[in-house]
Parts: C-alpha cells; structure tokens; sequence
C-alpha cells in the first residue's frame, strides 16, 4: 500500500498537527473527538506524516496478533480505546 493510497483513506483539510504544534498549520486529517468533562469539544488533528505513521503501527499489530489490517481506521481504533 502506497502512501497517497492510505492518505485518501482521510478527508483533509488545514489545522494543527497534536504531535506537532510548531509546525503551525499543515493538511491534517481528523483523527479524535475529545468530549472533555467540563464540556466543548475538542477535535485532534494529525499530518500525513503522523497518519502514515499510526497506519504503520497498526499495520504491525494487526499482523503480530493475526488480524486483518485494513487502512483509514486510525480514528475509529482510538475512539475504541
Ligand atoms: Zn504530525
């Protein structure tokens, strides 16, 4: 799987990268919605880099414990946990 194949897997649009502020505004893609107690909402976003990054990692767990890997479920794997 190619990296401009797994990026389409997301919708993007500019914000700011939860792994990297500094970097200011860059294409992310939504990858969490946070409901905090006191109440709003606040949405994290990551880069392509960071997505592809997470897309790798569970790509390896899903192979080390025998289950199907399948792209663009960054987002639904963290809301799970
Ligand atoms: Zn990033």
């Amino acid at each position: 799987m190619d990296r401009e194949e797994l990026l389409s897997h997301y919708e993007w649009s500019a914000g700011v990268c939860f792994r990297h502020p500094a970097a200011g505004e860059v294409a992310t893609a939504v990858i969490k919605i946070l409901y905090p107690k006191d109440g709003g909402r606040e949405v994290v976003r990551a880069c392509q880099d960071c997505v592809i990054d997470m897309e790798a990692q569970r790509r390896d767990a899903a192979l080390e414990g025998g289950f199907s890997y399948r792209p663009g479920r960054v987002g639904q794997d963290l809301r799970r946990g």
